[in-house]
């Protein structure tokens, strides 16, 4: 490389010798030549980062979803037929407060209307079903550490297209315990992707989690508040005053830690809070499937009962025919729940 190098600069230098005579030709020739090594030189980087980024990254032109070979590279990391069935949010509609994908007319929903957030409005990339909760399983758990850079591409995307306009990104922080645990915190490293990718400075320790708490998955929603009192502090108030702050998380699902956070952003004096994370659960889904559950456990317990009564009876006539009616009005009303 180096003796073409030197080749190119010996060609350069005869050049130039020839070129004093005929000074206007000699001009376009320099240029071009000037424009012929920088294009050599550009191409030499592009193939050293890919190169370097290979080493760094083996799965780097393998779909980050389904694991196929991307014969197309985009930033994304993920291939055509992965792209289009994706769950992006953008394409549904939403609760312009939560961010959260409604099927009702309304602006807001339920969840809003009762209780407005602190937050002053959130958004997601994708609804948070199961491709992405195996997504989001494998940088939590898994230590997938390479997903995070295409993944802050379709956050950035996010940013870009909505009315965002933060001072500085604050990344939702882990308990002292549970980093030692994992050994990094998804969100800040989501959040430091995206910093970069939007241009705007991340501040990591400014919101710190001072006491461990249970996961938020296997409590009620009363009881998610109590478990996160007192749970984070800020580290440094001036610094949040009459701010804009972005918060960062992976996942939302009802808020209720987001929501604590920003809570004690406002009243420590920051002007306004916006939410961006990956994935964001249907909360209209997520309570219907609650319900659905609901009935299906009071369908059980009533046949489990009726099979405790008359299990080990002789029926009577009379009582074969109560039976069979019960057994018919249960039928009906699943299958009426199952309609609506
Ligand atoms: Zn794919
Ligand atoms: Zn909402």
């Amino acid at each position: 490389m180096k003796d073409k190098n030197n080749n190119n600069f010996d060609n350069l230098k005869k050049q130039n010798h020839y070129l004093i005579i005929k000074k206007k030709e000699n001009d376009n020739k320099r240029k071009a030549t000037r424009k012929n090594i920088k294009i050599l030189l550009l191409t030499k980087i592009e193939k050293l980062r890919n190169f370097i980024s290979n080493q760094l990254y083996p799965s780097h032109f393998s779909c980050i979803f389904c694991g196929e070979e991307i014969t197309k590279h985009n930033q994304y990391n993920t291939c055509e037929k992965c792209y289009k069935n994706l769950p992006f949010i953008k394409n549904k509609q939403i609760c312009l407060i939560c961010g959260s994908p409604i099927k009702s007319l309304a602006e807001i929903c339920e969840h809003c209307y009762n209780k407005r957030p602190y937050y002053n409005f959130a958004r997601a990339v994708f609804e948070f079903d199961s491709e992405i909760s195996k997504l989001v399983q494998a940088f939590k758990y898994n230590n997938s550490k390479y997903l995070f850079k295409p993944l802050s591409f379709y956050m950035a995307n996010i940013y870009k297209n909505n009315d965002f306009n933060c001072d500085f990104i604050v990344p939702v922080p882990l308990s002292k315990e549970k980093y030692t645990e994992r050994g990094y915190n998804q969100s800040l490293l989501l959040a430091k992707q995206l910093s970069y990718r939007i241009n705007i400075p991340i501040k990591e320790n400014l919101v710190v989690k001072i006491r461990q708490t249970l996961s938020q998955t296997m409590l009620k929603s009363s009881e998610r508040k109590i478990n996160l009192e007192n749970a984070y502090e800020v580290t440094n108030r001036k610094e949040i005053k009459n701010k804009t702050i972005l918060i960062v998380d992976d996942v939302m699902t009802t808020g209720s830690t987001i929501n604590t956070i920003s809570k004690l952003l406002i009243n420590y004096g920051a002007k306004e809070i916006q939410v961006l994370t990956l994935a964001k659960t249907n909360l209209y889904k997520t309570k219907k499937e609650t319900q659905n559950k609901q009935f299906l456990n009071l369908i059980f317990d009533k046949l489990e009962k009726l099979e405790i009564k008359y299990k080990n009876k002789r029926l009577k006539r009379k009582e074969l025919k109560t039976l069979n009616k019960q057994l018919k009005s249960i039928k009906e009303k699943y299958e009426k729940h199952i309609k609506e």
